[in-house]
This record gives C-alpha cells, sequence and structure tokens, in this order.
C-alpha cells in the first residue's frame, strides 16, 4: 500500500521550510564549490580542463604546441606564448604550475615563464627557492613594477598554485583610462599582492589596448637571449568572471 502524505504533513511541512522576509532582502547567487578548495566551482570556465589544449592558442593564432599530459599542460621551450581562447574583465583565477629543476641555471634563467593578466600584465612564474633575482622579477612578483610581500616559494618540481584576484582598468569611451587595475595575488595560499595597481601598460605588455578584455597569456620565456631549456607544466587552470 502507497504512503499517503496527508494534509497535515504537507501543512507541517510548510510551517518548517524556512521563508524570506522582505528585509532578508535578495538572495546570493547559489555557487557549488569544487571537492576541494582548488577544484573550479560551478561557475568556473575551464581554460585547461587537464585533457586537451584547445583552450589556448598562440598569440597568433596558430594551434597551441604544448601537450596535454596525464592531466598537464607541458610547454617546452620553443613552443611560444599561449593565451587563453577566453577573454575576461574582473576575474578571480586559479593555475597552478610546476617548475623544472635547473640545477645549472641561476636568477632569471632558472624556471622561467609568466602568467600574464589580460595578456599585458605579468605575474611572474620563476624557481625563486634560494635563487636571488631583483626582488620585482622573482615568483610572486607583478614583473618590473611591484615585488612580493613575502617568497612563499616552493622548491622546483613541486606543484604550487596562483590565486588571482583581477580587476580590470576601466576606460571611457574614447578608450582614455580611467580606473587603473588592480591584482590581488595568493601564491601557494599565501598573500603575495594586496589590491596592487597596476600601471597604465605591464612591462612587455602583450596587448595593443588595455580597454577591454584580454586573454591569460602563458610565456614561453625561450625568445629571450640565452634562454635555457626549460619544461614547463600546467594544470587546473580556470576563472570566474566578475563583471
Ligand atoms: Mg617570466
Amino acid at each position: 500500500m502507497r504512503p499517503r502524505i496527508t494534509l497535515a504533513v504537507l501543512c507541517l511541512a510548510a510551517a518548517l521550510a524556512p521563508t524570506l522576509t522582505a528585509q532578508d532582502g535578495p538572495q546570493p547567487r547559489v555557487v557549488t564549490p569544487g571537492a576541494t578548495p582548488f577544484a573550479p566551482p560551478s561557475d568556473a570556465v575551464l581554460l585547461f580542463d587537464g585533457k586537451t589544449i584547445h583552450g589556448f592558442t598562440r598569440t597568433n593564432g596558430a594551434p597551441n604546441a604544448c601537450k596535454a599530459i596525464k592531466g598537464e599542460m607541458v610547454c617546452e621551450t620553443g613552443s611560444g606564448d599561449i593565451q587563453s581562447k577566453e577573454l575576461f574583465s574582473d576575474a578571480q583565477l586559479h593555475l597552478e604550475f610546476n617548475i623544472p629543476n635547473m640545477p645549472n641555471q641561476k636568477g632569471q634563467m632558472k624556471g622561467n615563464s609568466g602568467a600574464y593578466l589580460q595578456g599585458c600584465y605579468e605575474l611572474q612564474i620563476l624557481d625563486g627557492y634560494e635563487n636571488p633575482t631583483y626582488a620585482d622579477g622573482t615568483v610572486g612578483a607583478l614583473y618590473g613594477f611591484r615585488p612580493p610581500f613575502v617568497n612563499a616559494a616552493r622548491k622546483p618540481a613541486e606543484w604550487q598554485s596562483y590565486d588571482i584576484l583581477f580587476h580590470a582598468p576601466k576606460c571611457d569611451a574614447q578608450g582614455n583610462l580611467t580606473t587603473p587595475g588592480s591584482a590581488t595575488v595568493f601564491l601557494n595560499g599565501v598573500l603575495v599582492q594586496e589590491n596592487t595597481p597596476l600601471p597604465k601598460k605591464g612591462p612587455g605588455c602583450r596587448k595593443e589596448s588595455i580597454c577591454g578584455p584580454g586573454p591569460l597569456l602563458l610565456q614561453d620565456h625561450s625568445g629571450f637571449p640565452n634562454a635555457p631549456h626549460t619544461v614547463m607544466k600546467f594544470r587546473n587552470i580556470w576563472l570566474r568572471k566578475l563583471d
């Protein structure tokens, strides 16, 4: 015999259900968090899902020459800078990177890559473990203009993470900058940049105009003089658009 839901039960359930009042106001949109703190939440855009490298192209639009291997995107010297097809303005970003152990190199030659926010502001990727270099060129630096608060580097060949809150520069209808952008950055969970104002154009900016959305660009440092062969690995790259 099927159980019968009586009117009394329905009334009781309705009485116990949470209710909103006018004073509670509009409710926040529901976002389901990832299973772990680094896993993409339900509203994230995956730039690299661990399977295909098609979320990125060369900066000239040619196919991405990096390889997807066992959930990692492996980029060797000569594969060229790559940029996400997805463009963003204000965003929360997450990426993980693995710098090779290069004991015969030092300074800027040791595991150099970079994550260019909107293709214009390089958040430096470099082996920062017992590898002194100029402060605004080390890992956690916004290259060329702001050193990190602290050196939170892990050893080479260990996975590291960047979590970024990026506010894009704002421009008027004529393309003039009205509000500079800013970046807050955690390296391996440690605050290294807090609301750092971005200059009109970062050193080495790859973007014609800072107005309008841009990509996440990952640097192949091989174009620089005497740059050694480097195999960089990336994984779990995602963003949440905030605008
Ligand atoms: Mg770099």
